[in-house]
């Protein structure tokens, strides 16, 4: 049989696991199956050589019984509605594993950014927002940026919404730039909150990793001016699969918040690289920025995508996209922990392989809810008018993952004569958060 890799028959799929567990009556079990609301949108674009352009969008509002429903939006040429459902699914159950008070949802938008020009780019963002515009709102539903958007969109798009409105209303959209709103601590994010959980993680596997402690909560930009620095005894190994947000700052940060970590390969969609001696992140950032991709690095050993995840590392860091750990492959990966920075990277028959091995997947929707959890904190901030610096929002940051990571934990437990994986844990402590809220209302 062939492996099903249609990403929202995948999050379906995972549901069902944990309602099964959870003895989820039919009709609450059917609510969560599907999204409240799906939004499909032509959107009319000016090109520079004047032709008009319609681009397809997508808005999905997955469940918003916990809050209004928060997702980021993706501009990808292969994008479909079925991988923006799946990614709204996902983000209901990353906004209830951290417990912030948020359902889940998610955009995209149908489109090359990579063949457009800037003014293009703006023409469609403001397009976007003036066909959905109606529907988002700082209390209705909150974008923020995914796959290909970045903080300059979202600025574009948070003028487009302001003005339809007549007042400036930055808590529309988060991973603002910082002059209009953002947070400091969200461009690093997604990483950040990774490295906590990792941190949590290690404690339980028995990985020696070592906490640098001063480091643990300063700004990515004091870490990015410190020289590369040597680890120090125990060497732990990693391979980190994808160079874009995620990938680059995990790079960054495991060499910084751990004293004895050695990356020992990157790469990102050109193909691979493995230095033994490790990858210092200076040099291979410069190299990325000045060549276009991290396989131009000197000296390195060229290796493919696949290669990277079949490493001999103690962690594994997926960042790039959907599928790419399978069960063609999953009885190959030799890391202890794997740590889904990407949305999406294990299909469910590989889950249940790697859960048989005895690795840790601390699956996609906790190790890469920093994003989103920062993106909270960015909200209230603009709700309330009042800034954070860098080290509070690490610190609430931290707070949040770590007690994300032993709720799954304490859910493994709780089940341990079924001996469920850590991803259907984190399903059953999410999806029980999520039907306390629908019941409460009266929904279900
Ligand atoms: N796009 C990110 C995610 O998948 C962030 C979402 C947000 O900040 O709302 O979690």
């Amino acid at each position: 049989m062939t492996e099903e890799l249609n990403p929202f028959k995948i999050a379906q799929k995972q549901l069902d696991k944990a309602a099964e567990i959870l003895g989820l009556d039919e009709g609450t079990h059917a609510m969560l199956r599907e999204p409240m609301r799906t939004f499909i949108v032509s959107i009319p674009v000016k090109m520079d050589d004047g032709s008009v352009k319609v681009f397809t969008g997508f808005r999905v509002q997955y469940n918003d019984a916990r809050g209004p429903t928060k997702g980021g939006i993706r501009w990808h040429p292969d994008e479909t509605l079925d991988t923006v459902k799946a990614l709204a699914a996902w983000m209901t159950w990353k906004c209830a594993i951290v417990d912030i008070p948020y359902g889940g949802g998610k955009g995209g938008i149908i489109c090359n950014p990579k063949e457009m020009s800037d003014a293009e780019k703006e023409r469609l963002a403001r397009g976007y927002i003036r066909a959905l515009g109606h529907y988002i709102g700082p209390e209705k539903d909150i974008p923020a940026p995914d796959v290909y958007t970045t903080p300059q969109i979202m600025a574009w798009m948070m003028d487009e919404f302001s003005k339809m409105k007549g007042y400036n209303a930055p808590g529309v959209i988060t991973g603002k730039p910082l002059c209009i709103g953002g947070s400091k601590g969200r461009m690093d994010a997604t990483a950040r909150g990774g490295m906590y959980v990792l941190r949590e993680a290690a404690k339980y596997k028995g990985v020696p990793l070592v906490v640098n402690e001063e480091n643990l909560h300063k700004p990515y930009t004091e870490l990015e001016a410190m020289d590369d620095p040597e680890p120090e005894g125990d060497v732990v190994k990693v391979a980190i699969q994808g160079y874009g947000n995620a990938g680059q700052y995990a790079h960054l940060l495991i060499t910084r918040l751990f004293k004895n970590v050695k990356v020992v390969a990157v790469s990102d969609s050109k193909g691979g690289i493995y230095v033994e001696e490790g990858l210092p992140y200076k040099k291979t950032m410069q190299v990325k920025k000045e060549t276009g991709s991290v396989v131009n690095y000197p000296g390195a050993k060229q290796i493919t995508n696949e290669e990277v995840l079949e490493l001999d590392v103690e962690i594994l860091i997926p960042a790039a996209l959907e599928n790419v750990i399978t069960k063609e492959n999953a009885d190959r990966i030799k890391a202890k922990i794997i740590l889904e920075l990407a949305n999406g990277p294990t299909t469910p028959e590989a889950d249940e392989i790697l859960h048989r091995k005895g690795a840790l997947v601390i699956p996609d929707f906790l190790a890469n809810a920093g994003g989103v959890t920062t993106s909270y904190f960015e909200w209230v901030q603009n709700i309330t008018g009042y800034y954070w610096e860098f080290e509070e929002v690490y610190q609430k940051l931290d707070r949040k993952m770590t007690a994300g990571f032993w709720d799954m934990i304490g859910a493994m437990d709780e089940f341990k004569e079924k001996n469920i994986d850590p991803r259907t844990a984190a399903y059953v402590v999410s999806v029980r958060r999520v039907v306390e809220a629908m019941k409460i209302r009266g929904w279900v």
